[in-house]
């Protein structure tokens, strides 16, 4: 099968290995920032802003970057979502905000995540400082997983005046923006810089603290007034098919997570390589393993393009790169020699009746067994939930959800002990697990432990009488 293959005119590998893994957008000049922002309508209506989950101020925002106040456009951002560099670099605009704009009609879409981090990097370039410690108000609060729904959550909190300690268990802070977003999408700077920017709020980092077995559940519970829980999801599970122990299977996340920690050139990958999972973190190793220089990249998915999970954007963009996909087709062994990966068995399947999410079920096709010859092989089937932290979580009276999330109140995000919050993908049972969520999860609860422990109301929210009152 290989010789057949003919490797096409692939751009990236023409530029150095550091150039191919630079940002994939270049930022905006100041002149094509005021042009841009000057085609704003700056509707008064702004659907802009309703689509954006965390409702940013968009026409604002736009509009000071139209009078060349970047300055003032950073601080309307940051005012409601802390996570603004980072959101617009990753957020999947075209869905959100741009898919909203009125001008999606008739002419092209304001570039608005691009405008955002026009402003953004201007504040960070310049490191301003635009918020700052709260006046103490007396309470403790921890935040578990340093995530972009415990930073936020964290960083909302120290402005109101709250003593927050954030416990992580990586070495760096961050979540999967510092781990998980693909280097050419968000450079690890750009997180690290808004780690830096809650750190001068005042919020302690504690990292390489994993809670649960360097300090408990019950020790943080405790000590702390009220508790926000951010631990995001876990590594990939396994396939559970013959053969994943082979060398050359390796974890999607910890692949990409080498390309953001490691020097480019240190980091080992196969020259054939098959991708399982077709949803954005397939599509990302995908697209990252042809940029290190792999020949041949195919996904390989059990359903079909229809039902693909990734953003239809981001299969163009794979597509672009030149990595093939295999529908229709499931992986049942990985065959090799001597212990290390020589190819992967699929079998082909038939489309049978839509599940419960309305997608259409795969239904296997006995007898259609074939090998990909592969060297390496990336598992990227989505993520495990922490099963550890729930069942800790568990002793103190919070609930799961039926699919094993921890389950909260959507107005506060409070589980079903008043004391513990959560947020971001711990609690994403349903919908799609964005950064941008994870960011308003954080706000949402850090409004509500105000209210809570200082009575306080917010707006747009219901007052909640303070139940507990500081720990001493
Ligand atoms: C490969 C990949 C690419 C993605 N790309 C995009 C994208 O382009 N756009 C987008 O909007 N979304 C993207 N997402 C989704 C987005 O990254 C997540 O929805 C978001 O990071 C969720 O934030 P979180 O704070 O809930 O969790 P996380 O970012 O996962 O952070 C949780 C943190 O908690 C820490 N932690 C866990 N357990 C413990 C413990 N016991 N003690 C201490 N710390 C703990 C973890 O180490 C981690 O740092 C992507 C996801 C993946 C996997
Ligand atoms: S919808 Fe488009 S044109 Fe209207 S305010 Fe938002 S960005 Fe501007």
């Amino acid at each position: 099968m290989a010789e057949h293959y003919k490797p096409v005119k692939y751009k990236a590998w023409e530029m150095t290995l550091e150039e191919r893994f630079q940002e994939y957008h270049p930022p905006l000049s100041d002149r094509e920032a005021v042009l841009e922002a000057n085609r704003c309508l700056y509707c008064h209506d702004a659907p802009c802003m309703v689509a954006c989950p965390t409702h940013i101020d968009i026409p604002t925002f736009i509009r000071k970057i139209a009078t060349e106040n970047p300055k003032g456009s950073a601080r309307t951002i940051l005012e409601a979502n802390l996570l603004g560099a980072t959101c617009s670099r990753v957020c999947p605009v075209q869905e959100l905000c741009e898919g909203a704009c009125v001008m999606e009609h008739d002419h092209k879409p304001i570039m608005i995540g691009r405008l955002q981090r026009y402003a953004m990097d201007y504040a960070q370039q310049k490191n301003i400082k635009f918020f700052h410690q709260g006046k103490p108000n007396g309470y403790k609060v921890a935040v578990i997983g340093s995530g972009p729904a415990g930073l936020s959550c964290a960083g909302e909190l120290a402005k109101l005046g709250f003593d927050v300690t954030c416990y992580e268990k990586n070495k760096m802070a961050g979540g999967l923006d510092t781990y998980g977003i693909v280097v050419f999408r968000e450079p690890v700077e750009v997180s690290l810089a808004e780690v830096k920017m809650v750190e001068e709020l005042g919020v302690k980092m504690k990292t390489g603290v994993t809670v649960g077995k360097d300090i408990t559940f019950k020790e943080i519970v405790d000590s702390n007034d009220a508790v926000f829980v951010g631990v995001g999801l876990g590594s990939v599970p396994p396939m559970g098919i013959p053969g994943e122990d082979f060398e050359g299977v390796v974890d999607g996340l910890d692949f990409i997570a080498e390309t953001k920690t490691e020097k480019l050139d240190t980091i080992k990958f196969g020259n054939r390589i098959c991708v399982i999972g077709a949803g954005n973190t397939g599509i990302d190793c995908a697209t990252i393993a042809r940029r290190l220089g792999s020949e041949r990249v195919t996904i390989v998915y059990r359903r079909s393009e229809a039902e693909m999970p990734a953003y239809h954007f981001e299969y163009l963009f794979a597509l672009g790169e030149g990595v093939s996909f295999m529908f229709l087709t499931q992986p049942v062994e990985v065959v090799g020699a001597n212990g290390k990966v020589e190819g992967l068995k699929c079998m082909r399947m038939d489309l049978g009746e839509p599940d419960q999410s309305g997608r259409r079920v795969a239904v296997p096709n006995p007898g259609s067994e074939f090998v990909i010859p592969c060297d390496m092989i990336i598992t990227a089937i989505g993520q495990k939930k922490q099963s550890d932290v729930m069942n800790a979580l568990n002793e103190f009276g919070v609930k799961a959800t039926h699919n094993g999330y921890i389950s909260v109140d959507p107005e506060t995000n409070r589980t079903d002990n008043p004391k513990i919050f959560a947020g971001g993908d711990c609690i994403r049972s349903k919908g799609e697990a964005s950064t941008v969520a994870a960011v308003q999860d954080g706000k949402i609860a850090a409004a509500a432990i105000h209210m809570q422990l200082v009575g306080i109301p917010s707006p747009n929210k219901k007052h909640i009488e303070p139940v507990l009152s500081p720990v001493v």
